[in-house]
């Protein structure tokens, strides 16, 4: 069994993308992070952002507004930074306070500084195997770390637990292309799916996505399959700090001995996640200079 090592991937892809950036005429890319309210698991997403931005050599501006800001005012602020040519990419920071209404912010945001990836000509394009778009952030790591680790999807059964609009359907999309690397033949599985074990079973490629801890387990899967396990679940661990430890959404220690490669939770798909939302924003600095 190979384990795909996320951190390693991750720091590599790091140094490469500081390179480019060191060799960009002009200003230095600049990322604009938005966090509203207080949210501990926020906070410190958003610091590991700035962190991992200050490596590359990527600006980052970091904007808090008050968590009482009406929705008028958020969308204001975004628009601002929509016209602002000294930003090349907006974050909105997930999840914010309610009542706000986070879809109708992210909507806000310019498609050319969407470096999230959520907007709905990003997606589009993904569909369109336009690649001059902003693929979210999570499913571009996967594909990252598949082809990093020398997964080649042509010809192979790719099964995706989950159809989120930010993981299972641009994921899936993306594996369908017909490219180099991906031409995968997929399913797309979701809380509806019937008899989910017959269809994971046939999985070559199996992403798991649903937020379900240890949900995938042995009797799950084909021997001798590929797994990415998206999934980052919190679950109770007295014999932690925090009281709490994180797991994935497949029964690592159950399934691991079964396959030939598989990413661990933490450090598999996580640390992509931060280096892909650098690289877009290093691509929008691109398209701008344009
Ligand atoms: P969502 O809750 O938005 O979507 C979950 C999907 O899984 C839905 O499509 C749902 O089906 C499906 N699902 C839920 N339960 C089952 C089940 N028992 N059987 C089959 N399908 C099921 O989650 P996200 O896509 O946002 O996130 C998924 C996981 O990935 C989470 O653990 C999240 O923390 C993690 N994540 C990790 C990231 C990273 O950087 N590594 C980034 C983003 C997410 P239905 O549509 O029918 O409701």
């Amino acid at each position: 069994m190979q384990l795909i090592d996320g951190n390693a991937i991750a720091a590599s892809i790091i140094t490469e993308l500081k390179s480019q950036v060191d060799a960009l005429p002009g200003r230095r890319p600049c990322l604009a992070l938005v966090r509203v309210g207080e949210d501990p698991a926020s906070v410190s997403y958003v610091k590991k952002k700035e962190k991992t931005a200050a490596d590359i050599g990527i600006e980052s501006r970091i904007i808090l507004p008050p968590v009482t800001i009406s929705q008028a005012a958020l969308e204001t602020l975004i628009d601002d930074l929509n016209a602002d040519p000294t930003v090349d990419g907006i974050l909105v920071q997930s999840p914010l306070p309610k009542p706000l209404n986070e879809l109708a912010v992210f909507r806000r945001i310019a498609a050319h500084k969407d470096v999230d990836g959520f907007h709905t000509l990003n997606l589009g394009k993904i569909a369109q195997e336009d690649d001059t778009g902003f693929v979210a952030c999570t499913p571009a790591g996967v594909m990252e770390l598949l082809a990093r680790s020398g997964t080649d999807l042509n010809g192979k059964h790719v099964v995706v637990l989950g159809r989120s609009l930010i993981v299972g359907k641009p994921v899936a999309l993306l594996a369908l292309q017909k490219k180099a690397g991906a031409n995968g033949t997929v399913t797309i599985c979701h809380s509806g799916t019937t008899d989910l074990p017959a269809i994971t079973r046939l999985a070559d490629v199996l992403i798991a996505a649903i937020g379900r801890p240890e949900f995938v387990k042995s009797h799950m899967v084909k021997p001798g399959c590929v797994i990415i396990d998206v999934g980052i679940n919190r679950v109770p661990d007295a014999t932690k700090k925090t009281g709490y430890k994180l797991v994935g959404d497949v029964d690592f220690a159950g399934v691991s001995p079964l396959v030939s490669k598989i990413t661990p939770v933490p450090g598999g798909v996580g640390p992509m996640t931060v280096c892909m939302l650098m690289q877009n924003t290093l691509k929008a600095r691109r398209l701008s200079a344009r």
